[in-house]
């Protein structure tokens, strides 16, 4: 019988509710090699094909089998210039686990014996960082062909989450001089404000950037493209552009009583702790208003997030933990990471599903006080593929709760393309791309990431940058 993997060790639950310290810890040396030994090297190594930027896994598994940590980060590198972030963060039990072969055919997730190649990744990751390993770059006239005037093109990468760094970093790599124009003020995009520190700790997140600005690429903060400055002006000034503009615009659940006060989106609630630093009030001036019972709805990873940074404030604040999650359909059509639904069960927090709240109640003085919800059951499948939620009739319920984060989706932010009528977008306002290209409708403009639309991974963030990045390539030696 196949052994399983070798797992992370982590913080104890108890350990780990009333901070915000990471939650799964790094395997050490002797670990990495004993679960990088596991691996079959396979004849054909599937798992390549569960990861959408094809990073070699079975090269630099063995890398690690034989110690050479130097050559495992490079390995990683050539197709992935963030290995400590995907490590942390990607959903390997719906991607390169998942096709491991020692994944029992027919499984929703990953086998618990499948190799944890994004531990592995992780490892080669900080490995590097901490050796502060440097990459080589190919010089630009390897890659582009320049005309008569050989100036080296400079490339503007708008917005600085995952698709944006990561364009940025296969440009700069080349030898092509890019500038990134953020709109916060600090570079990360949903990497600083959308996932906790105890996922993915903010120097982990600097010193990915820091790789970025070794390979020559400058970063411009606080600058709102489509206000300070118009695509046109982009399009005068640089030789192309690339929108990684992500989806920052949460939906609501457009029920009665969504204004009441203590309701808040995930994505406010997010970016007032990991940007805000709200979880160091009074030291950082962005404080949040924590109730004493909390519920959070939706069953996405943002859910799992706010939930547990809500939890781990409720304790910061000597609060009773009490945080409940509302999702309409079961436990296996959730769509967060089945890592992150084990730590939340373990810190404590309490799921309802198949739950569909109808209404928001409030007190005399416009706070929240209840929601009411209905029961469900579910139906057929629905265009994601999973089973639809069917409301039950006369299944009213009330659940009395003073705080509600609604974590149900984001979409397109509108500045940009609301003012720049030829980039055309779809009926969400998501850009429309060629998706082999990247190309926009605009000539010399790419896009990818969130605004294009997509699955709203990381990874599949960066595997369209990389594409984009490649066509931009190509089109500034045309
Ligand atoms: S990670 Fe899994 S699929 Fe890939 S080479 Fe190793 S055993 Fe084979």
């Amino acid at each position: 019988m196949t052994k399983e993997a070798i797992k992370a060790k982590e913080l104890s639950p108890l350990k780990r509710i009333g901070n915000f310290q990471e939650v799964t810890l790094a395997y050490g040396e002797e670990e990495a090699l004993e679960e990088a030994k596991r691996c079959l090297q396979c004849k054909n190594p599937v798992c390549i094909s569960g990861c959408p930027v094809e990073i070699d896994i079975k090269k630099f598994i063995y890398q690690i089998t034989q110690e050479d940590y130097k050559g495992a980060y490079f390995t990683i590198k050539e197709k992935n210039n963030f290995a400590s972030i995907c490590g942390r963060i990607c959903p390997a039990e719906y991607q390169c686990r998942k096709t491991c072969v020692l994944t029992k055919t027919g499984e929703p997730f990953a086998s618990p014996e499948a190799i944890n190649i994004h531990f592995l990744e992780r490892f080669a990751g900080d490995y590097g960082i901490e050796h502060n390993l440097q990459p080589t770059v190919n010089r630009i006239s390897n890659t582009v062909t320049l005309g008569p005037k050989p100036e080296i093109p400079k490339v503007v990468v708008v917005g600085s989450g995952p698709a944006g760094l990561c364009c940025a970093g296969e440009l700069a790599r080349c030898g092509i001089k890019v500038v990134i124009f953020e709109s916060l003020h600090k570079p990360g995009g949903v990497l600083r404000y959308g996932i906790p520190i105890f996922r993915l700790p903010q120097d982990v997140l600097e010193a990915e950037i820091d790789y970025l600005k070794t390979l020559g690429v400058e970063i411009v903060t606080n600058i709102v493209i489509g206000r300070a400055k118009s695509l046109e002006e982009l399009r005068r000034e640089f030789s192309a552009v690339f929108l990684g503009l992500g989806a920052g615009v949460p939906y609501f659940l457009n029920i009665k009583g969504e204004n009441l006060c203590n309701i808040y989106s995930a994505n406010e609630f997010l970016t007032r702790v990991n940007l805000m630093g709200a979880y160091k009030f009074p030291e950082f001036h962005t404080p949040v208003n924590i109730g004493k019972k909390i519920i959070v709805i939706g069953g996405g990873n943002t859910a799992m997030d706010a939930a547990r940074v809500a939890l781990r404030l409720q304790k910061m604040n000597k609060k009773k933990p009490d945080v409940r999650i509302f999702y309409r359909r079961s436990e296996v059509e959730m769509p967060a990471r089945r890592l992150e639904i084990v730590h939340a069960k373990e810190e404590g927090l309490k799921f309802e599903f198949l739950v569909q709240p109808i209404e928001f109640k409030g007190n005399s003085k416009g706070w929240l006080g209840k929601i009411k919800s209905l029961r469900c059951k579910l139906g057929e499948l629905d265009s994601s593929g999973r089973r639809r939620p069917v409301a039950l009739p006369g299944s009213k319920f009330n659940m009395a709760c003073d705080m509600a984060i609604i974590a149900v989706g984001l979409g397109a932010n509108k500045i940009l393309t609301s003012v720049t009528r030829e980039l055309e977008v779809d009926k969400w306002g998501d850009i429309i791309v060629n998706s082999v290209t990247m190309e926009t409708s605009i000539k010399g403009v790419f896009a990818g990431g969130d605004i294009v639309g997509g699955e709203g991974t990381v990874i599949e963030a960066m595997s369209m940058a990389k594409k984009g990045a490649r066509s931009i390539i190509k089109y500034l030696s045309s």
